[in-house]
C-alpha cells in the first residue's frame, strides 16, 4: 500500500524560495513535524545563482555547502542537520508527479502520498531545450544545459577534465550565457557566444552598457556573434558535437556547447487547478493563489507589482527570497487573524563574472543616461545608467559599485526622485545617488 504522510505545511520545491520559506517558518516558530519540503534535487536548498559564480569558479571552487541557503543574505546556513534539528522533513530526490488540490493531495514519483493543509508551490523554472524551438540535438554528446547542481558538475567536469582547452560555443546572450562564457574562458577554452539579439542581455542592458561588456569580453578573447541563431549541429564518429551550424550558413567548430536560451516556470502538474497569468501562477499581494490554501513563490508566481502597477513574473533570486518570506508571514498572520502589508517588490538583478560585478534596481523604462568610466580597457571600470520616466528616476544600473553605493542606487530606485534634466544626471553621475 502507498505510504501516506501528512503535514500542516508542505513546500514543493527545494530551491531558493523553498529554502527561504523554511527559514521564515523557523523564524515564526514552526513546530516539529508541521513542515515538509519536497525537492526533486538531491541536496538541501542552495543559492542557485552561485552555481555560475562561486561554484564552478576555478579560483574559489567551494563545496556546495558553502552556498546553502541563506548564505547570500548572511543568515545561519541550513545544512541537512538544520532541518532535522527543527523537525522539518526535507524529502530530497523526491519529485511530485501529481497534485490534486481539491483533496489536498500530492503524489511523488515513488508513489508516496503527501497530504497538506497549506501548500507552498516553489517549483521554480527549468531550461528551454533547443528541441522545443525546432532544433535537433538528440544523440549528440557534449551539449549542456544548466539549472541544477548536477548540470554544473557535468559542465565543470567537461571544461576542466575531458575537454581541456577546447573550443566552446555558448548559445544565448543572457545572464547565464554571459556568466558561463567567463567560466569557460577562465578555464582556457576558446569561447564563442551566439545569440539572435542585437546586443548582450538585451532585455536589461542599453546598447551603451552592452558595448562595455562586449568590449571587455573581446579583450578577454571571447568572440561574440550577434543577430544569428544556431540551427543544428554536426557530430564526429564518437557522437560528440563537432560543429554548430548557424542560420547565416556558416559553422563554428565546437568541442562542447552550452545552451542558455531561457527558462520556463514549472507549473504543469497544477494546470487547470489554479488561475494563471503571464505564464505563471497568479497570486495576490500575499502570494496567495486562486485557491486560498495554496501559495506560489519565486519564479512560478505572477504577482501584483505594487510600485509600477500590473502583474509580473520575476525569474530572479531576490524575488524568490523575498516572496518566500512574504508568503510565510502572510500564512502565519492569517492564522492569527492579523494582516500584513502587501508585497511591495523592488526589482533587483545582479551578476558577477571575471572581476566585474553589477547591480540593477527598479525599472528599465523611459530614457537612459549613461555616466562614469565605461572604457572596457580601464583598469577599474566604474559606470552606470539612470532610467528616467515622467521626470523621475525609475531605474539605476551600476558596475563596480561599493556596498554603500549599491545601497544608494537601491534607495533612488525605490524613492524615484525628480530630476531637472537628463544633463544634470549625466554631469552628477553617481553622486546624484550617493548624496540623497
Ligand atoms: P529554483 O531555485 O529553481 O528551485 C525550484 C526547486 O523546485 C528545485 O529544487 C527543483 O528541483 C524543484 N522542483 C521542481 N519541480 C519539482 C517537482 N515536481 N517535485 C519536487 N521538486 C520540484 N538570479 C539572479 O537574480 N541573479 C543571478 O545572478 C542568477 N544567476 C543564476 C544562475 C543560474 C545557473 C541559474 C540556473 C539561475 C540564476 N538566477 C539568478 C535565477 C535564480 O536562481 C532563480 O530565479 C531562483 O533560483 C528561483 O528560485 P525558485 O525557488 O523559484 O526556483
Amino acid at each position: 500500500m502507498a505510504q501516506e504522510k501528512s503535514y500542516k505545511y508542505v513546500i514543493v520545491g527545494g530551491g531558493v524560495a523553498g529554502g527561504y520559506a523554511a527559514m521564515e517558518f523557523n523564524n515564526q516558530g514552526v513546530k516539529p513535524g508541521e513542515l515538509a519540503i519536497i525537492s526533486k534535487e538531491s541536496v538541501p536548498p542552495f543559492e542557485r545563482p552561485e552555481l555560475t559564480k562561486a561554484y564552478i569558479n576555478p579560483e574559489t571552487n567551494p563545496t556546495l555547502a558553502t552556498i546553502y541557503v541563506p548564505s547570500a543574505t548572511g543568515g545561519e546556513k541550513q545544512y541537512a542537520k538544520w532541518y532535522k534539528d527543527r523537525g522539518i522533513d526535507l524529502h530530497v530526490s523526491t519529485e511530485i508527479v501529481k497534485a490534486d488540490l481539491a483533496s489536498k493531495t500530492l503524489v511523488s514519483d515513488d508513489g508516496t502520498i503527501f497530504k497538506y493543509q497549506t501548500l507552498l508551490i516553489a517549483t521554480g523554472s527549468t531550461f528551454i531545450k533547443l528541441s522545443e524551438i525546432g532544433i535537433q540535438e538528440a544523440d549528440i554528446k557534449n551539449i549542456y544545459y544548466l539549472r541544477e547542481v548536477e548540470d554544473l558538475d557535468d559542465i565543470a567536469g567537461a571544461m576542466e577534465f575531458y575537454i581541456q582547452n577546447g573550443k566552446s560555443v555558448v548559445i544565448g546572450g543572457g545572464f547565464l550565457g554571459i556568466e558561463l562564457s567567463a567560466s569557460l574562458r577562465a578555464n582556457n577554452h576558446e569561447v564563442t557566444m551566439v545569440f539572435p539579439e542585437p546586443w548582450l542581455l538585451h532585455q536589461l542592458f542599453t546598447p551603451e552598457i552592452a558595448s562595455f561588456y562586449e568590449g571587455y569580453y573581446a579583450n578577454k578573447g571571447i568572440k561574440i556573434i550577434k543577430g544569428t541563431v544556431a540551427t543544428g549541429f554536426s557530430s564526429n564518429s564518437n557522437g560528440d558535437v563537432s560543429e554548430v551550424k548557424l542560420d547565416d550558413g556558416t559553422t563554428l567548430e565546437a568541442d562542447m556547447v552550452v545552451v542558455a536560451i531561457g527558462g520556463k516556470p514549472v507549473t504543469s502538474f497544477f494546470k487547470g487547478q489554479l488561475e494563471e497569468e503571464k505564464g505563471g501562477i497568479k497570486t495576490d499581494g500575499f502570494l496567495k493563489t486562486s485557491n486560498p490554501d495554496v501559495y506560489a513563490l519565486g519564479d512560478v508566481a505572477t504577482f501584483p507589482m505594487k510600485m509600477y502597477g500590473g502583474m509580473r513574473r520575476v525569474e530572479h533570486a531576490d524575488n524568490a527570497r523575498k516572496s518566500a518570506v512574504q508568503a510565510v508571514k502572510a500564512i502565519k498572520a492569517a492564522e492569527e487573524g492579523k494582516s500584513i502589508p502587501e508585497y511591495d517588490y523592488l526589482p533587483y538583478f545582479y551578476s558577477r563574472f571575471f572581476k566585474l560585478s553589477w547591480e540593477f534596481y527598479g525599472d528599465n523604462v523611459g530614457e537612459s543616461v549613461l555616466f562614469g568610466d565605461n572604457d572596457p580597457k580601464s583598469p577599474k571600470p566604474k559606470f552606470g545608467t539612470y532610467w528616467v520616466k515622467d521626470g523621475k528616476v525609475v531605474g539605476v544600473f551600476l558596475e563596480g559599485g561599493t556596498p554603500e553605493e549599491n545601497k544608494a542606487i537601491a534607495k533612488i530606485a525605490r524613492e524615484q526622485p525628480s530630476v531637472e534634466s537628463l544633463d544634470v544626471l549625466s554631469k552628477e553621475g553617481l553622486s546624484f545617488a550617493t548624496k540623497l
